[in-house]
């Protein structure tokens, strides 16, 4: 069974009150209700320690939104695999466009990140996906095949199967702008189409692939029902304890 996830990446949004209750809202909800999918927050690195001080059971997952790829040392702001692990987070978004775009994040640099994670314990959450050109162009599925190619395809298969990939269409995130369920789900087929070519299907039906790109409580349940979405990562949705809820409750 894969697992069913939304996962909240509040990029660099709150303040710390505004962080402290929303953490402590998604506590209670949590702890009164019952979800169909497992719930993660990536709030901004500062208020992560707040997060695992609150979710004392694991009732919501802590992930950074960025981490280093190299183990310590001179990385001025940088935060690492290490730390994380000491603070028992769950583990990190890897590879964002965000990250990509303002940061020359590459695939070469996802690849040693999403390694040092797992080598800490840690679930990356892997991001991919095309920007407006290359699907204009008709790129997008060779796009995403040499990103997942690249950051993926050095590691074990059971290595593989802990990781949470992120499907991501860059004009989508943030814009308004879906990818229509039909999209969506080509793309994440074409995913595990690649990830069985290279492990087997029985490695990529254990591999989780979550659709972000301004999911909202309107279009969740259309997208999480495709046969190859395993949930959301969710980011300006993710800002608002009821929107984030009812993306939640498109499991129900
Ligand atoms: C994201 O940043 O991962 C994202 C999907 O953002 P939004 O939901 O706001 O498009």
């Amino acid at each position: 069974m894969r697992r069913k996830i939304v996962a909240g990446n509040w990029k660099m949004n709150k303040n710390v009150i505004d962080a402290q209750q929303l953490m402590a809202e998604l506590k209670d909800y949590k702890n009164n209700t019952t979800t169909n999918c497992e719930v993660w927050i990536a709030p901004p690195s500062i208020y992560l320690m707040m997060a695992k001080d609150l979710y004392e059971n694991d009732e919501v997952g802590v992930f950074s939104q960025d981490m280093s790829e190299h183990e310590s040392g001179a990385y001025t702001g940088e935060i690492s695999a290490g730390m994380l692990e000491s603070i028992e987070a769950t583990g990190s978004i890897i590879g964002h466009s965000e990250r990509r775009q303002y940061h020359g994040e590459t695939d070469s640099h996802c690849n040693k990140k999403v390694k040092l994670a797992l080598e800490h314990g840690l679930i990356p959450i892997y991001c991919n996906g095309e920007t407006l050109e290359q699907r204009k162009s008709g790129q997008h599925l060779d796009v995403v095949k040499n990103q997942t190619e690249v950051a993926l395809f050095t590691l074990s298969a059971e290595e593989i199967k802990k990781v949470v990939i992120a499907y991501e269409p860059v004009w989508a995130i943030g814009t308004g702008e879906t990818a229509t369920p039909e999209q969506a789900q080509e793309i994440h087929a074409h995913i595990r189409q690649l990830i069985a070519g290279k492990y087997g299907q029985e490695v990529a039906d254990e591999v989780s692939i979550l659709y972000g790109g301004s999911v909202k409580p309107d279009n969740a349940v259309e997208i999480f029902s495709q046969p190859d979405i395993d949930g959301g990562l969710i980011g300006g949705a993710a800002l608002n304890k009821n929107d984030f809820a009812k993306i939640i409750e498109a499991f129900n």
